[in-house]
């Protein structure tokens, strides 16, 4: 396998970007008046947010037990899925790997800049074929593998990521937006070992709070400074930032809200095993199943007009219903449409 080097990865443009400063965020100020930006010196929120994101990146490097320049914030991880494409993939001419079914974002944000999508094919479990992956690996021009473990939609964690790791010449990005509800170790550990390690976490799914649009990067020191140096300077507002400090401080409001929805989990398997019209769930290691019914088409229309509504995947993945666990009372209003169902 050849060597990794950043610096003949990244597109040579960005290589040569000078990151913006804002320098009231680089200095250390007692009392400043504030007349450098033209702000409104009225109003709560008049001040542009800190374009360093220092304190939440510290507070999640205490956690994280790592150091904040290997700390990226992104307006969700959708922005840094659409950062780390730009970084490293020349349009019309690179090209990403993703597994297949996995996320669609990966492939939304490879179109708007241009790059082709190589479609890594998964076995009937949804895991990762070691020789197709060695195979396709080799690809001209192949910058990025996305490899989502827990992947969505189908629910698994993919196992030895180790070896994809090890044996892909580009950059792997990790996404573990599901990690929480798996009890895995996040790749963060490996960050060290390999300088082609992108580990990507948010706060949409176990922390609750998608509507903040916070996600993190774990990286290299170099990756992340590539990152800082092509996110919009104030990517993450000052609302969202003070939510996310407040989350940080209350670690145990994570741990409440993956125990409910674990539990909730379990409830709603045992009654999926009741209802007729389910032919499998897949096993998963997620907040959401991925289900396989006899009559997909009528479950999904039946379940629309009493408002349920959840993500069809046929015929792509055939015959399959992705749903999410929710309340006790909601996870019940599935369960009741599912049983009035014939089949
Ligand atoms: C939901 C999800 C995300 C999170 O996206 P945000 O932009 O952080 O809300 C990332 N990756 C995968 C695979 C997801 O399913």
């Amino acid at each position: 396998m050849k060597e990794f080097n950043i610096n003949q990865s990244v597109r040579k443009n960005i290589l040569e970007l000078q990151p913006y400063i804002s320098f009231r965020d680089h200095n250390e100020f007692e009392n400043p008046v504030l007349m450098d930006a033209n702000e409104s010196p009225f109003g709560n929120f008049n001040r542009y947010p800190d374009s360093t994101q220092r304190k939440v990146k510290e507070k999640l490097a205490s956690i994280k037990n790592i150091s904040v320049d290997h700390i990226a914030l992104g307006n969700g991880s959708d922005e840094l899925i659409d950062l780390i494409i730009k970084i490293f993939c020349e349009p019309k001419k690179d090209s990403i790997m993703r597994m297949n079914p996995s996320f669609a974002m990966y492939d939304l944000y490879a179109s708007i800049n241009e790059n082709k999508v190589v479609k890594l094919g998964l076995n009937k479990n949804f895991e990762i074929i070691k020789e197709d992956f060695l195979n396709l690996s080799q690809e001209e021009r192949l910058k990025i593998f996305f490899l989502c473990s827990p992947n969505n939609p189908t629910g698994n964690s993919i196992d030895d990521l180790e070896f994809f790791i090890r044996n892909f010449s580009g950059i792997i990005v990790v996404d573990e937006a599901y990690i929480e509800f798996s009890g895995r170790t996040s790749s963060i550990e490996l960050l060290d070992k390999y300088p082609n390690l992108i580990v990507l976490q948010t706060f949409s799914k176990a922390w609750g709070m998608a509507g903040a649009r916070v996600g993190v990067a774990y990286a290299s020191k170099e990756i992340i400074a590539f990152i800082n140096t092509v996110k919009a300077p104030f990517n993450i507002n000052s609302l969202s930032s003070d939510l996310i400090l407040k989350a940080l401080d209350n670690p145990e409001q994570l741990s409440q809200n993956v125990h409910s929805i674990l539990s909730e989990k379990s409830w709603l398997q045992d009654c999926f095993k009741t209802i007729r019209c389910i032919k499998k769930v897949y096993p998963s290691e997620a907040n959401f199943f991925l289900v396989e019914f006899e009559n997909v088409e009528e479950v999904y229309d039946k379940l629309l007009e009493k408002e349920v509504l959840t993500s069809k995947r046929s015929p792509h993945i055939p015959d399959c219903i992705r749903i999410n666990v929710g309340t006790r009372e909601e996870n019940e209003q599935l369960i009741t449409v599912l049983q009035n169902i014939e089949s």
